[in-house]
């Protein structure tokens, strides 16, 4: 299964977003279960990963659109929590709420795709449709079996593995990384089975 550029982008972006603040399974969760770093706080924290992550349209501004974003993580999560009736319902919801409207469009390097948010929406509206708009995509694929968990120790982040050949285990948060050094570590530090 082959998904559309845009929709490949939106949700890796989608993951990202989520994976600015730890989950349960990380070592950056407290005993209380609330996060204890969060790399999405600011304004600037908001504009740096907007660019980061090619948005056009209006930058955000606002404490307050911030606040809307930090609050959409959870919701944008729960798409790897839960079974495709369930994701469905937030897809559904998140489309009303933001009154998603799809409209090709083609702008700046950009080829014709999907918009469904004028591009003066807030951050928050332009990040819930077109997450959602990229979960359609993955449904109508039968293909949510695309989002996991990463495999690295005390991570806990969500991964979006788009591979052909499923190969992806580890955020694009250095876990991979981090998981070949701790593993060629240790093959130094085993004992030696060498016959001289
Ligand atoms: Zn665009
Ligand atoms: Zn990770």
């Amino acid at each position: 299964m082959q998904f559309a550029h845009d929709t490949r982008v939106a949700l890796t972006g989608a993951a990202a977003l989520v994976n600015t603040r730890p989950w349960p399974g990380s070592s950056e969760i407290d005993a209380a279960g609330e996060p204890t770093t969060d790399d999405l706080r600011t304004v600037a924290d908001l504009r740096a990963f907007m660019d980061e992550w090619g948005w056009t349209g209006a930058p955000p501004r606002t404490a307050a659109e911030v606040e809307d974003v930090r609050a959409l993580r959870g919701r944008l999560h729960r798409f790897w929590e839960l079974d495709e009736d369930a994701v469905v319902e937030v897809v559904n919801e998140l489309l009303r709420e933001y009154r998603a409207l799809p409209q090709l469009v083609r702008h700046d390097a950009w080829d014709y795709h999907l918009h469904a948010t004028p591009s003066g929406a807030p951050p928050a509206a332009r990040m819930a449709v077109e997450a959602a708009m990229a979960m359609v995509d993955l449904v109508r694929a039968g293909e949510l079996g695309r989002l996991g968990t990463c495999a690295g120790e005390d991570c806990g982040g969500v991964v979006v593995d788009l591979s052909r050949n499923r190969s992806r285990r580890y955020c694009e948060d250095g876990c991979g990384n981090r998981a070949a050094v701790a593993a060629y570590r240790a093959r130094r530090a085993a004992p030696t089975t060498s016959t001289t």
